[in-house]
């Protein structure tokens, strides 16, 4: 009997050993799955039972703290914290991040003391600086604070982000020229900067400087069209203005041809298949409204009944014409305003000279669709011209997809950029006309293939076309990317911020084999991102990366930071959503890469998921901030409400396919060629060339 029960004592004991062991092994992976799918509470309970079982491991601690930080719940990140510093009492980066947290919290002294300590072990700990900087601010110790900036601000020069919080300091002390200097360098590294746009067009307006503020709105709605705020000032400050408008705010006028090289291979091009692109389209690639069109080209047009064939008149070279909509039809007047028809149905502008002429959209000011405000458009090929019922004009570009592609590669990426780059793109964007025009496109149902926005890829015509990226169309002609013989969904986004998102890792986006999840980065340098804590850090810092390449790329897209007030966020969630007042906010699931695919909201109404990347955009900042790549921090009141949100992110676009400044850093930096940039962004996907199969004569 003694025997059995020692037996049993040994099983007991073995098993609990055994069951330890393994709880040991697998619960830090177990606690990240949690983490990345949402379940927060889980993942940080699994973290803090892994602390329980290492009592000297520091990491665990961490992540809890991460997540319960994501969580909101900040007394339990801070409690996580501190256990942590019994392990490493001077660690700097704990330190710093209780620092942090003490200052969202409004606990200032206690914060600064934090700060300091992490800043006497690490003199140049970036992060404990610019939390230094922020405290002294709150306690409003100007000379302090600002020299913590300062002193990131040298540690990083290119960041816009530490120029933009500088400003907000500056704005605390009621220093207002000094913060119009630093909004103003923020918008320098980054002019879709709206969240510092729109302090500047303040401090202006505050200051009677209206022309100046006018102008900041007007770029406010370039990126934001209707952004409420901008919408409503401008037309306050309209009467107040001491010079006009053109002068404020010259606009792009084409006085001549464009000045290149001549495109030899525009005779090769033409051979390619139509396309048919929706212009002036909005970013959903609908139709913008046009009520008055002006046009002419340098060499005269006819105007065409598209279905008639018939020939309804000539303009003679430079000539300006007008189509304006009246009553469901297109008026078309000569430049005396004589009347030229009224066209229920489409009609087309023909430049004389079909191979070189184009035809030119003069600005016009008070345009309704804002494509046509600040600039003189122009686009080769033939443009269709048709009436929407009850909302304007609607304009499609006819043209031959290799001419198309003149004018899309130079709109997506910079012309400057190293070649291959500029032939990696040209590829990608053949590659998408082809899908999108195999299935009649997204865009079926209102005529057209494509639109000329981001949403399918940006083109801007004439205008953009570089002698560069001309060759680099020439030279990659007929060049796609295949995948068992089929186009292949050649996605790309400006800047990933460091890792690259796989296409089923996202709602909506499909498992496509070639769209993987990676770091951008060479395959030798990838390390793995399995932490709640490797990624807080990993998205704080300036961690290298293809796309992280200053000199080629724009720091100010690479990692980027906004402030948002409580009430601002509030009603930019309520426009859409309705929740009533907004409790909580924090990101549920996140990619492999970090980026947020589904966004938790409570509101005094509801509760909501946004699961969708571009909404979770959309509700995130003034405009659409530029990625679902961010951390969130909440910074309260003394009391405990909630004063803004520090948003903390990385990229712009959506993370899936290739990275265009990831490109440019793998062809700049690290020598590659078009071939081998495309193998690393579609691993699998195959370079083919196609052949035109063209109609015998096209119709007049
Ligand atoms: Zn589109
Ligand atoms: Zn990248």
């Amino acid at each position: 009997m003694r025997h059995l029960k020692k037996i049993l004592l040994f099983f007991l004991v073995m098993s609990v050993f055994v069951f330890s062991a393994q709880s040991t092994q697998t619960s830090g992976n177990a606690a990240y799955s949690f983490y990345l799918r949402g379940d927060l509470t889980k993942s940080a309970n699994e973290y803090l039972f892994k602390a329980r079982l290492n009592p000297k491991n520091i990491k665990p601690f961490l992540n809890a703290a991460i997540v319960y930080k994501q969580l909101g719940k900040y007394k339990n990140s801070v409690k996580a914290f501190e256990q942590a510093l019994l392990i490493e009492p001077d660690n700097s980066d704990v330190l710093c991040e209780l620092g942090w947290l003490k200052f969202h919290l409004a606990k200032y002294p206690e914060a600064a003391k934090l700060f300091e300590k992490a800043l006497k072990n690490k003199p140049n700990h970036i992060r404990a600086l610019l939390g230094q900087g922020s405290v002294y601010s709150h306690l409003n110790k100007k000379v302090d604070s600002i020299n913590y900036l300062k002193k990131y601000k040298t540690l990083r020069p290119k960041f816009s982000g530490i120029d933009y919080i500088i400003a907000w300091a500056y704005v605390n002390f009621k220093m207002y020229e000094k913060a119009e200097q630093y909004l103003i360098e923020a918008l320098r590294k980054d002019p879709s900067f709206i969240e510092a746009r729109l302090p500047l067009a303040g401090i202006y307006a505050r200051g009677h400087k209206f022309n100046e503020a006018w102008n900041q709105y007007h770029r406010v709605l370039d990126y934001a069209p209707k952004h409420p705020i901008a919408s409503k000032m401008i037309k306050v400050l309209e009467g107040k203005l001491t010079k006009q408008p053109e002068e404020i705010r010259p606009p792009f006028k084409i006085k001549g041809p464009p000045k290149l090289a001549p495109i030899d291979a525009l005779k090769i091009l033409d051979k390619s298949t139509r396309v048919r692109v929706g212009i002036g389209t909005k970013n959903t690639g609908r139709q913008g409204i046009n009520k008055i069109l002006k046009f002419k080209s340098f060499e005269g047009f006819k105007v065409i009944g598209k279905r008639s064939g018939k020939l309804y008149a000539s303009a003679a070279p430079n000539e300006i014409w007008t189509a304006m909509y009246r009553n469901g039809k297109v008026v078309l007047r000569n430049p005396k305003n004589k009347i030229f028809g009224r066209f229920t149905g489409p009609i087309l502008i023909k430049p004389y000279n079909p191979k070189k002429g184009y035809t030119i959209f003069e600005r016009i000011r008070k345009s309704s669709n804002p494509w046509f405000r600040h600039s003189d458009r122009a686009y080769r090929g033939i443009m269709e011209l048709y009436p929407i019922k009850g909302r304007g004009i609607g304009i499609v570009n006819i043209v031959d997809m290799e001419i198309y592609l003149l004018g899309v590669v130079p709109s997506e990426v910079l012309s400057w950029w190293p070649y291959e780059t500029l032939k990696a793109q040209a590829i990608i964007a053949r590659t998408q006309v082809l899908i999108r025009k195999a299935r009649g496109g997204k865009h079926k149902k209102w005529g057209y293939h494509l639109c000329d926005s981001q949403h399918c890829q940006v083109y801007k015509g004439v205008i953009m076309e570089r002698n560069s990226t001309n060759n680099a169309v020439v030279d990659t002609q007929g060049q796609i990317l295949t995948y068992r013989g089929r186009p292949a969904q050649t996605f790309y986004h400006s800047t990933c911020g460091g890792h690259i998102q796989a296409s089923k890792e996202v709602n909506g986006w499909g498992n496509i084999k070639y769209l993987k999840t990676h770091q951008d980065l060479p395959k030798e340098e990838q390390k793995p991102m399995d932490s709640p804590w490797k990624f807080h850090q990993w998205i704080m810092s300036n961690p290298p990366s293809y796309c992280n390449s200053p000199g080629l790329t724009a720091s100010a897209h690479y990692r980027w930071v906004r402030i948002i007030k409580h009430k601002d966020l509030s009603h930019r969630i309520n426009q859409r959503y309705r929740i009533g007042k907004l409790k909580k906010i924090f990101p549920l699931k996140r990619s492999g890469s970090g980026n947020v695919n589904a966004l938790r909201i409570v509101g005094s109404k509801k509760t909501i998921k946004i699961d969708r990347e571009h909404l979770i955009r959309n509700v995130m900042g003034f405009g659409s901030v530029k990625s679902t790549l961010f951390f969130m921090e909440i910074n309260k009141f003394k009391d405990g409400r909630i004063r803004n949100y520090w948003i903390y992110g990385g990229g712009w676009g959506h993370g899936i396919g290739l990275c265009q400044s990831g490109a440019a850093g793998m062809a700049g930096k690290y020598k590659k060629t078009a071939r081998e940039i495309l193998e690393f962004y579609f691993p699998g996907t195959k370079l083919s060339k196609i052949k035109y199969i063209r109609k015998k004569k096209r119709k007049k």
